[in-house]
């Protein structure tokens, strides 16, 4: 027995249909802000294991394992050891007001 597939022969007219193609486009920022000096120039270098992430205003750098990780990781895992260098490991504000 050989069932042939049912053509779908007959276009149904009559429906106009606008076909909007959205396409979002994922736009990873590739520079991102420094937590040391401000300034949108810190830039990802992918290496084999690693990815170097740099400012490229102020030189600061540091090496971080990219393993499966998304740039924004990397880049927070940037920043949260910066702060952690910069406060000395606690994660209260350095915001002292000295009156
Ligand atoms: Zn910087």
């Amino acid at each position: 027995m050989r069932r042939g597939e049912p053509r779908f022969q007959g276009k149904r007219m009559g429906r106009r249909r606008r076909r909007v193609v959205h396409v979002v486009k994922k736009t990873l920022p590739k520079v991102f802000t420094c937590p040391n000096c401000g300034m949108v120039s810190v830039r990802l270098q992918p290496k084999e294991d690693t990815t170097i992430i740099s400012c490229g205003s102020c030189g600061t750098s540091q090496e971080i394992p990219n393993a499966g990780k998304e740039p924004i990781d990397i880049y927070n895992e940037f920043v949260d050891r910066f702060n952690a260098g910069q406060t000395g490991g606690s994660s209260t504000e350095a915001n002292r007001i000295e009156a």
